[in-house]
Parts: C-alpha cells; sequence; structure tokens
C-alpha cells in the first residue's frame, strides 16, 4: 500500500525503475492526489497497472453529502475490517478537513459516539495522511464548487485521541507539512487532555494549533464526562496548555460540548471564563451531537446564547461552532455507529 510507505522510501516498492520514479510517485501522492492510479500519466502503463490497486489503505465504503454539497463524510474501510471516518467542509474562502487518528478510543467519554464503541487500534501515519491525500484528490477533481480546491485546514477532531497515538499522529503531520505542503498553521490536534502528550506537542518544531476538550471547569463535573480527569485533572491540563501558549505564542482553543442541563450552567460560563483568561484561549462551543447510547440533549439554542453572554461579559472570546453534517451524522462516530446497524 502506496501511503503505507514512507514518502522518503519508495523506491524500495519499485525494482528495476530508474530512480526518478520514486520522486514521480511521490509528487502524485503527497503533491498532486489522484483518485486512481491510472492518473498517474508519467508513470509506464506496465507500472501503473501493477500500482493499480496499491493506491488506497482502505475501500471508500460509504459517502455521504450534505449542506447543498459543502459537506461530504466518507467512511473507509481498511482490508483488516477497520473503520475511518472523514468530513470535509468547504466555505467560500477555505475547506476544511476533519480526519480520523484512532479507529474507536479507549477514553470513553459519557457523551461521544467513538467513545461509546471503545478502542479498536490506532491508525498508521500512512492512513491518518491517506485521509488528507484522498479529499485533495476529490477536491481537485472537481468534487466541491464554490470553495478552494485544496484543503487547507485539518482538524484532528474525527474518530480518536490523537496524543493517545503520539508517534503516528506526528509523522502524519510531518509529511502533511513536508510532503503535501500544508503549512503548520493550518493544522489543529484536539486533545481531551492528554498532557504529556501536550508537552511534546510543545516542543516540536512546528506551529500547529491545540484544542482542548474541557467540556467542565471543575474536576468533579469533569471527572463524570470524562473519566480521564482522573488521570490528568484540569490543573494538570491547563498547565500544560500553558507550556503549549508559551512555547508556539499560539493561542489554545478550548472546545466545550453543550450538554442540556449538565455543563451549561452560567456558574460553569464563570468557572470557565477564568481558565479561558488564564491560558488567553478562545473557546468554541459545540451544541451535543445526541449519541444512541445516553439520553443527553444538546443545550436549548437560548441556553447557548446565556452561556454565550457570561463569556463574553466577562471579555472572553468566544463563539458557537457550527454543526455541519446533521443530518448525516458528521460527528464524532457516527456514522460508523450508523454503518454497524446499530
Ligand atoms: N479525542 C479528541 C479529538 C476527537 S473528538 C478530543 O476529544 O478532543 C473531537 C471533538 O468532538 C471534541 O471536542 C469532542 O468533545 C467533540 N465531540 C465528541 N462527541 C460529541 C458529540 N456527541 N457532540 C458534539 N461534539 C462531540
Ligand atoms: Fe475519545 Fe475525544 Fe471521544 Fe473523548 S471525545 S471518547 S477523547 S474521541
Amino acid at each position: 500500500m502506496l501511503y503505507l510507505t514512507n514518502p522518503e522510501q519508495l523506491e524500495a516498492l519499485l525494482p528495476g525503475e530508474p530512480p526518478y520514479r520514486a520522486d514521480q510517485l511521490r509528487e502524485w501522492l503527497y503533491e498532486h492526489p489522484v483518485l486512481t492510479v491510472k492518473s498517474m500519466t508519467n508513470l509506464p502503463s506496465a507500472l501503473r497497472s501493477e500500482l493499480a490497486d496499491r493506491l488506497w489503505p482502505f475501500a471508500l465504503e460509504v459517502e455521504q453529502s450534505a449542506d447543498a454539497g459543502m459537506t461530504h463524510k466518507w467512511l473507509f474501510r481498511t482490508p483488516d475490517g477497520a473503520a475511518i471516518e472523514a468530513v470535509l467542509m468547504g466555505y467560500p474562502r477555505r475547506t476544511t478537513l476533519c480526519i480520523s487518528s484512532q479507529v474507536g478510543c479507549a477514553l470513553g467519554c459519557t457523551f461521544c459516539a467513538t467513545g461509546q464503541f471503545g478502542f479498536e487500534r490506532h491508525l498508521e501515519a500512512g492512513e491518518i495522511v491517506a485521509q488528507v491525500a484522498f479529499a485533495e484528490a476529490f477536491l481537485a477533481g472537481g468534487g466541491m464548487n464554490g470553495c478552494p480546491d485544496r484543503v487547507t485546514n485539518i482538524v484532528f477532531m474525527g474518530m480518536g485521541e490523537p496524543l493517545a497515538n503520539y508517534a503516528r499522529v506526528r509523522e502524519s503531520i510531518r509529511r502533511m507539512i513536508e510532503q503535501m505542503g500544508i503549512s503548520a498553521r493550518a493544522i489543529t490536534v484536539s486533545t481531551v487532555g492528554v498532557a504529556p502528550g501536550m508537552r511534546r506537542l510543545a516542543a516540536e518544531p512546528w506551529q500547529v494549533n491545540l484544542a482542548v476538550s474541557l467540556h467542565a471547569a471543575d474536576d468533579e463535573l469533569r471527572t463524570t464526562l470524562v473519566p480521564l480527569n482522573r488521570r490528568y485533572p484540569l490543573e494538570e491540563v491547563e498547565a500544560a496548555a500553558m507550556e503549549f501558549f508559551e512555547a508556539k505564542h499560539r493561542r489554545v482553543s478550548i472546545e466545550w460540548t453543550m450538554i442540556a442541563g449538565v455543563n451549561d450552567s452560567d456558574d460553569q460560563a464563570v468557572k470557565l471564563s477564568a481558565i479561558a483568561h488564564r491560558l488567553r484561549a478562545h473557546v468554541n462551543l459545540i451544541a451535543l451531537n445526541p449519541t444512541p447510547l445516553t439520553p443527553d440533549l444538546p443545550s436549548p439554542h437560548r441556553r447557548i446564547e446565556a452561556f454565550l453572554g457570561v463569556l463574553r461579559g466577562r471579555g472572553v472570546n468566544a463563539t458557537l461552532r457550527d454543526t455541519r453534517g446533521r443530518d448525516i451524522d458528521a460527528a464524532c462516530g457516527q456514522l460508523r455507529a450508523r454503518a454497524a446497524g446499530s
């Protein structure tokens, strides 16, 4: 599988070919991705036939679109049966691709469909970067109109906890930056608070963005939503986020899923304001997308507005994230849940 090979070692897959072939192939894989090997026009046809079935490390199983074609969701299936999902959102001046870093997730946040499924396995660096290449090929082929024809922004907000799969995620980011020409500033790693991973990321040479999924502003409440909070309580997560901010001089964002009657009180907003101030962080609220295994509901719109009001009243930069693709289950792990028949 071509993406499962390190881009600097592609020669090994091309015995008997001249040395420049590996460069040509690498350009097709990373600089100008295409959906089929047939489109790699400068490769000899015998080689194209040989490589034909080896391009993608997964098969496309389900493709759905919403928002008048400006949201696309893909469910890929690997040869060992693992499901990978990615969501592409097009806007007039940018495209944002949401990618997965693991199959399932071991961290078990109560409101998250991926967490409810448990952990299956890590994704390889090539399986992560291939999601980006697939979206690039789709856009280059005219798959979405009214937005740029390249992936401009990448968020690790699909299935899995990227910082629990550090080495492979790191290698995928390296390939995006060094091989695909994607700016580090356009890549956002979202974590539920794996503090050691946040510190490692702070020490990397890249100016990537960090999003911290907080969901609660005191340990008592947070532990009920995010089991990992027992291991890395708020104070430690905040310290690691501060370390990132100080190392990169890049504003961290705080993600907060709004769950009716659970974490949407004014009291939580006041406590969150204090944290956001200390970190000089931007707060993104996300209305809960209901999942099959809990009765939780999204906060009503009026409550979200009031919560935003408390934050803004205290001088915190806060926005409500738009929920693209609701009708196609485009939230964390949900298409997979549907495909599995649950
Ligand atoms: N594991 C990482 C990244 C993947 S989850 C993390 O937790 O940050 C990406 C984002 O989706 C997180 O902010 C998470 O809180 C949010 N999310 C998970 N389940 C959700 C749901 N049912 N509704 C709305 N947002 C959800
Ligand atoms: Fe894992 Fe993130 Fe879902 Fe929590 S919210 S279970 S960390 S994917």
